[in-house]
């Protein structure tokens, strides 16, 4: 690392300087204090595949406390068993431990039912909540108009009793709403519903309760218990902060400080769980890990490296300034952390054979790096016969000389294809272009490229592919990154990461 960094220094020394001034100045405008206590968290909720949006809050609040010797506690808000899936827990912790976040303390809330009750009743005694059994279309138009409900005006004792009653009553004969602003024009605020019933079994609780939280109040408490200082969140939620701020003055906690950044996710890439789950019903998609997409599953799968995503996240900083994000901003990193560690094979798409009259008869050494010697050579024997893309097929022209990488040069006549020379000096005079290709051999093994728009590119890898393992990406030269994703007796089968 010293020496890539003092290598770095002589070659490019302003890239250390951009580096060290993003990392300094991304969590300098909320002005903590030395010794000031951190305590940060990322609340999923186990319901669906995390994306990169997802990725980015959860970097950065943990990377806050991380700075500032905090506490980073992972929560899963996980008390709306209509939404909640048993498999999701496991999946997300599996997602966040693969971008290298290691969490303090792994929280669920629904551990806290017995909390959130206390905190209702609390919030019953002081005035703060009533219990409504208004019909929940009657709610709703009268949120949107901002009229209150006789129920508002309930002592204390009356919602008390009522509120034993609703554990009990069928799913939707009580709700227990907060005294909130009937008229406020954040709509958040007139008067939400903050417990109701839900009989479906949870997948931790399974019957064990039926009066669940709602969203802001589970949240706002839990942000209390767990004593959450700071936390960073995308601007969608803004509008709730004044609400949770609120449940948490009346609960008694003090309040978390909330700052917010831009909507992150990458121009042109499908985000919405819902139209993504339609998709891979209809089978437009492969599955969550479709190439095309930016969930976690589908980074990894094609490619991306956890580094790269982190990298690429902090970089875009913690603006409300909603910037236009593409994927080659993405690549960018990634393709440079590729490329310092992965090995070069050759693959033939859509192979030409051709035949190289008066070519020796010699073994070809070729490097797996170019950087790095250490690695070894792939040695491929050759006579006069060679495999070559179509694409470069087609474009041969008459009279020009050509280069088989490392290999020999030839010139193309009328026809036919000449051997002209071995040396690359000779080539570097006069030639028109380097090309990768195989030896016509029977020891060559078949390929196939799944590109993110699902085209599937075929053709030939040389032999030493087949010692690579699933999950190995390789840069095969001239054509691109590419993930090893499943193996085949007679077959490989990659997945496109970027040029
Ligand atoms: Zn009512």
């Amino acid at each position: 690392m010293e020496k890539q960094e003092k290598r770095l220094q002589e070659l490019a020394p302003e890239l250390l300087e951009k580096k060290e001034a993003e990392e300094k100045d991304i969590f300098e405008f909320i002005g903590i204090r030395e010794h000031e206590k951190v305590v940060t968290a990322f609340p999923p909720e186990p319901s669906k595949y995390p994306h990169i949006g997802h990725a980015k809050a959860i970097i950065v609040n943990y990377e806050l406390a991380k700075r500032y010797n905090g506490t980073f506690i992972l929560r899963f808000e996980d008390t709306n068993p209509e939404m909640v899936e048993a498999d999701f827990y496991d999946m997300n912790l599996e997602n966040y431990t693969w971008l290298g976040i290691k969490p303090d303390r792994i929280d669920y809330a629904s551990d806290y039912m017995e909390e959130f009750y206390k905190y209702a009743e609390k919030l019953i005694k002081d005035n703060h909540a009533y219990v409504c059994s208004c019909p929940q279309e009657a709610i709703k138009e009268n949120r949107k108009n901002g009229t209150e409900c006789e129920h508002r005006y309930s002592l204390p004792e009356k919602n008390l009793e009522l509120w034993h009653e609703m554990s009990k009553a069928r799913a939707g004969k009580y709700v227990l709403r907060l005294k909130g602003h009937m008229q406020s024009p954040n709509s958040t605020l007139r008067d939400p519903v903050i417990f109701r019933v839900v009989d479906k079994p949870h997948p931790r609780k399974k019957k064990k309760y039926r009066l669940w939280p709602n969203y802001d109040f589970e949240s706002a408490i839990m942000d209390g218990i767990e004593g959450i200082t700071h936390r960073l969140r995308s601007k969608e939620f803004e509008l709730r902060n004044e609400l949770q701020r609120l449940i948490q003055t009346m609960a008694g906690f003090r309040e978390t400080k909330i700052y917010e950044f831009a909507r992150f996710n990458l121009e042109g890439t499908e985000s919405s769980g819902r139209i993504i789950r339609e998709k891979v019903q209809k089978k437009q998609l492969i599955g969550w890990d479709d190439p095309s997409l930016t969930t976690l599953v589908a980074l990894r799968r094609r490619g991306f490296l956890p580094e790269a995503i982190k990298e690429f996240v902090l970089s875009t900083g913690l603006t409300k300034t909603e910037a236009v994000l593409t994927w080659d901003d993405l690549i960018v990193h990634n393709r440079r952390m590729l490329d310092a560690k992965c090995n070069r094979y050759f693959f033939i798409e859509n192979p030409k054979e051709i035949k190289v009259e008066n070519a020796p008869e010699q073994t070809a050494e070729l490097k797996l790096h170019p950087e790095h010697p250490e690695k070894g050579l792939r040695k491929l024997r050759t006579k006069d016969r060679f495999y070559v893309a179509e694409k470069d097929f087609k474009e041969f022209k008459d009279g020009k000389l050509y280069r088989l990488m490392d290999c020999l040069n030839f010139t193309k006549k009328k026809n036919n294809f000449v051997f002209d020379s071995l040396e690359y000096e000779k080539y570097k005079q006069k030639g028109d272009r380097i090309i990768h290709w195989l030896p016509v051999q029977k020891d060559l093994i078949k390929a196939e490229i799944l590109m993110p728009n699902k085209e599937v590119k075929k053709g030939l890898a040389e032999p030493m592919a087949r010692n690579l393992k699933v999950g190995d990406t390789v840069q095969f030269s001239r054509f691109g990154f590419c993930k090893l994703d499943n193996k085949k007796s007679d077959k490989l089968v990659f997945w496109y990461t970027h040029d």
